[in-house]
């Protein structure tokens, strides 16, 4: 009966697959746009920051005080693009933006990325709309 087994493979698999632990699901889930740069001069463009900060769920200025003070530069929107002053490799905007939301987006505790930034006093904190736990976060 090979209908059969085929249906009993297809049971276990989704039994393995409901088993799995939800936080690996949910980080795969996340999938963060990769930079489009352009350096022209001595300036990077960034094409696509507005998306990137849709995606990551933060204010664009947020980001972007993250984004400046880690490569100790000034930058600036320019209608729907991003301007830095310097050159820097997408390797690095790429590597910047997985910290910030490692630092800034991802849940700690859960691994989801459906969290908040909330600020308390002189103190932030991250909370997750997933597990419910509330983390702090180094203030920017
Ligand atoms: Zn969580």
């Amino acid at each position: 009966m090979e209908g059969d087994i085929l249906y009993r493979y297809e049971e276990l698999l989704k039994r393995a697959l409901e088993q799995m632990p939800k936080q690996r699901a949910e980080a795969t889930r996340f999938e963060i746009p990769k930079a489009k740069i352009t350096v022209i001069g001595m300036r990077t463009v960034i094409h696509n920051f507005k998306e990137i900060c849709e995606r990551l769920n933060r204010e664009p200025r947020h980001v972007l005080r993250f984004i400046l003070r880690e490569l100790a530069t000034a930058g600036m929107f320019e209608g729907d693009v991003l301007v830095l002053q310097g050159k820097f490799s997408k390797g690095a905007i790429d590597r910047l933006i997985e910290i910030y939301a490692k630092n800034y987006v991802i849940c700690p505790v859960c691994g989801a990325p459906d969290t908040k930034l909330i600020k308390e006093k002189r103190l932030m904190f991250m909370v997750c709309e997933a597990c419910g736990a509330k983390s702090s976060v180094r203030p920017l």
